[in-house]
């Protein structure tokens, strides 16, 4: 029941998006004002005190991830970290010359991110072949199953750390050190490790040295940073990874990525990267918490739901449940007050089931009716209660108006009705 201490709606889409931390946020406040230099201006205080808050940043990143702080890229945001990682690979390391097909394979999974897909599917297009592996029943990429798709020609594996409809965890680790041990077997010192670790970066413990990662992409906004400011690690070393660069101009980032530092993004980004090495462990144990507190809420007060994806191997913040005999349209109507993603996609004509929630075999009508509900830094019991209490009124409601429902509960078998399509 809400309380009058309550402020609605509560937000319960942290997968989508974080507010910045306040801290991130007086962080950057002098970048914009009495520090407005332009870190390529080399001659004077203005330009040096851009290229240290710049650099106080790159370091913050590094630390976070194991990596060195030569090996950060700024970019924009995980869009175009992914598009940058994966063409850029694609172009530096393709084996034909253009225009004359197989000009190299690359191993991606069917529930990547589209900033992933899409990406992919132009470089098909363009003369590269691509395997999209289905993921386990469960929502997992194993390593075998990416060791299984491995061809001579193959350049790039793309998987992401973690889902952000599911919050499953792929076994991105042993496809890393996998690879790895290849290079050494000889000769394939040509295959590029990049994971989408939007999801995960800031939330896990992450060593790009220890789980054998060439390339990985994150994102401010994911952690409690500002939007439109990311980061892409690049490796230098064992072995060194050469891009193509997809924006071209002053040369800035070493080349990788031209154009004048956003400034106050990248401070507010390294600032975000800073606090999530210091609490990400306590951030972790309060949000699992809360995720069960929630789950056993709900399962235990509605039959037919179910939890999407791995029961265990996944992000402690994020729950995606479908509940049955529920149109999803009517679910989303009736939960106004709580802002969280559904299992459907608004494309121009028409609600589509999530592509992600299909890659695992979920029908569509279950797909329909599931909820994406991700926590964050400020989440408290009393929202969490009020989100387990609202939705399952709702369900019940929905429930009550279904003639499937019903006739569940008269004891018919409904997967044995035949149904008249008009
Ligand atoms: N990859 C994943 C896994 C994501 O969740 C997102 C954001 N939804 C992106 C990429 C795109 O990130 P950005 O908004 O920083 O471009």
């Amino acid at each position: 029941m809400a309380s009058t201490t309550l402020k609605l709606p509560v937000y319960f889409d942290h997968a989508a998006t974080t507010p910045c931390d306040p801290r991130v946020v007086q962080a950057m406040l002098p970048y914009f004002t009495e520090r407005f230099g332009n870190a390529g201006s080399r001659n004077h205080k203005f330009g040096w005190e851009a290229e240290d808050a710049i650099e106080g940043a790159r370091e913050h990143c590094a630390a976070l991830i194991g990596a060195s702080p030569k090996e950060i890229v700024f970019t924009s945001g995980a869009t175009e970290g992914n598009n940058l990682a994966i063409k850029g690979v694609a172009e530096m390391y393709e084996r034909a010359p253009a225009g004359r097909g197989g000009r190299g394979h690359i191993v991606t999974a069917m529930h990547e991110h589209k900033a992933v897909l899409d990406p992919c599917k132009r470089l098909m297009k363009e003369g590269f072949d691509v395997t999209f592996l289905q993921p386990r029943p469960d929502g997992i990429i194993t390593a075998e199953m990416v060791r299984g798709a491995l061809r001579d020609d193959t350049i790039l594996v793309s998987i992401m750390w973690a889902n952000n409809e599911l919050g499953t965890i792929n076994e991105v680790p042993e496809i890393g050190r996998m690879i790895r041990e290849l290079r050494k077997g000889g000769g394939r010192d040509d295959i590029v490790f990049h994971t989408d670790a939007t999801q995960w970066v800031g939330k896990m413990p992450t060593n790009v040295e220890t789980d054998g990662i060439d390339l990985m992409t994150w994102s401010g906004h994911k952690i409690y940073g500002p939007k439109g400011v990311g980061g892409l690690y690049v490796r230098r070393r064992n072995p060194r990874v050469r891009l193509v660069s997809q924006i071209d101009g002053g040369g800035q980032e070493r080349g990788f990525r031209s154009g004048t530092h956003n400034v106050t993004g990248i401070v507010g980004l390294g600032e975000a990267c800073r606090i999530a090495r210091a609490e990400m462990d306590s951030d972790r144990e309060r949000l699992f918490r809360l995720r069960t507190r929630l789950e056993t809420s709900l399962l235990g007060a509605l039959d037919h739901s179910q939890v999407n994806g791995h029961k265990d191997r996944r992000l402690p913040h994020i729950a995606n449940i479908s509940f049955g005999f529920v149109e999803g349209e009517g679910l989303m109507m009736a939960i106004k007050n709580i802002a969280c993603s559904s299992g459907s996609a608004c494309t121009s004509a028409s609600l589509e089931p999530s592509y992600v929630l299909k890659s695992l075999g979920v029908g569509d009508e279950l797909a329909h009716s599931s909820l994406r509900l991700s926590m964050g830094r400020w989440t408290t019991e009393e929202q969490v209660d009020y989100a387990a209490a609202e939705i399952t009124k709702a369900v019940r409601k929905l429930r009550e108006m279904s003639p499937l429902y019903e006739m569940h509960l008269e004891g018919i078998d409904i997967t044995k009705i035949e149904w008249q399509q008009h």
